[in-house]
């Protein structure tokens, strides 16, 4: 068996650890006799995964007892009408700051229900930074402000929060979430697609405030309340079962193997670090982001040669190291380096890089 290196944005690399540990127990999911994904979401053993997920997320993460958090379906993409319809219940009014093309579906989602201000905006760059932002233009009296944390197209990622005072800071974190600590406390809401950093596609975990939850609009679906999910403990349909107990291994990987959260941070910095310093020195390659808001999970760059990076994202393919093409919109290379890519992917992949760089002076 061969296994590539896969650099994928998403759905992605799953650490191996979890995947044998699944293949293990898909005949018979510890002495059931079954499979999860054959199981009745309702049954007392999966009960125990479900429970298990959310207490191993809260340890992980270190959420406060006030937030509830909740296994959805509909992608980090439903989020962006899921939270206008309820949160956007006091003024009607929210702030988005556009730092990528997630950021922007967010806002012009959010559109459709309300009064949405931009407050900055790095479209004008490509978005290769984070812009700067002065609380005192924010609207003092929205209902939310919302941001995408990392931007895993463009490779950026705040590095401080908005100071958006008594108005709640929701924030897009698909693409970083598990990656290092956060302290929850400050958002009144963080949302994630599973399938970056937490497990397989199908699984949208949404943390939030419990004072923000109970005020949809009446003409919210049933299934978009956040209240129907929160009242029926994620079980108000059928959740996601066999993406949930994935993203439960995931996170006993993370904290077992990896040695928790912080350990995983630390491995991060690690190798973007690696691959950062080595496009530094390159000659041949770049980074498109500027130094301060670089991303340690999505990692963009260009050799300013479109038949170059052609040449360089086939030549790596056939070497193993896949899904290296960047986004349509930025064009070059990107390389998404979640939590599951080991380091010795970074390490091979920066060698390797190094050898076409030679061979290509
Ligand atoms: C991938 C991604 C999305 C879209 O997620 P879906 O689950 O496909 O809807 C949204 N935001 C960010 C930051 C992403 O990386």
């Amino acid at each position: 068996m061969k296994r590539v290196y896969n650099f994928s944005a998403g759905p992605s690399v799953l650490p191996e650890w979890v995947l044998q540990k699944a293949a293990e127990e898909m005949l018979d999911y510890q002495g059931s006799g079954q499979s999860v994904m054959e199981m009745s979401h309702r049954s007392k053993v999966y009960e125990g995964i479900i429970q298990g997920c959310e207490a191993l997320l809260r340890k992980t993460m270190n959420i406060p007892d006030n937030y509830k958090v909740l296994f959805l379906q509909g992608g980090a993409s439903s989020q962006f009408a899921m939270i206008p319809l309820n949160l956007m219940n006091g003024t009607g009014k929210a702030d988005f700051v556009l730092t990528g093309q997630w950021a922007k579906k967010a806002y012009s989602e959010a559109k459709k229900y309300g009064e949405c201000r931009v407050i900055a905006s790095s479209e004008d760059k490509v978005y290769t930074y984070i812009p700067k932002l002065d609380p005192a233009s924010f609207t003092k009296d929205a209902d939310y402000f919302h941001i995408c944390l990392n931007n895993t197209i463009y490779g950026t990622v705040y590095h401080e929060l908005p100071q958006t005072g008594n108005v709640p800071l929701i924030a897009d974190l698909s693409s970083c979430i598990l990656s290092e600590p956060i302290d929850v406390s400050k958002f009144g809401m963080v949302y994630a697609g599973a399938q970056k950093n937490m497990g397989p596609a199908g699984l949208t975990v949404a943390i939030i405030r419990e004072d923000l939850i109970g005020h949809a609009r009446e003409i919210t679906p049933t299934m978009f309340d956040y209240k129907t999910h929160v009242d029926n403990d994620s079980m108000y349909n059928t959740p996601p079962t066999y993406a949930i107990y994935i993203c439960g291994l995931v996170l006993e990987w993370l904290n077992d193997v990896v040695g928790g959260l912080d350990k995983m941070a630390q491995r991060n910095r690690a190798k973007a670090a690696m691959l950062y310093e080595f496009l530094d020195q390159s000659k041949l390659f770049r980074g498109t982001v500027v130094k301060e808001d670089r991303s340690i999970m999505n990692i963009p760059f260009v050799t300013g040669d479109e038949e170059m990076d052609k040449k360089f994202v086939k030549a790596a393919e056939a070497a193993g190291f896949v899904n290296l093409k960047g986004h349509r919109t930025v064009g070059g290379m990107r390389a998404s380096i979640y939590n599951a890519m080991p380091i010795q992917g970074i390490q091979d992949l920066v060698d390797f890089m190094g050898k076409f760089e030679k061979e290509n002076a």
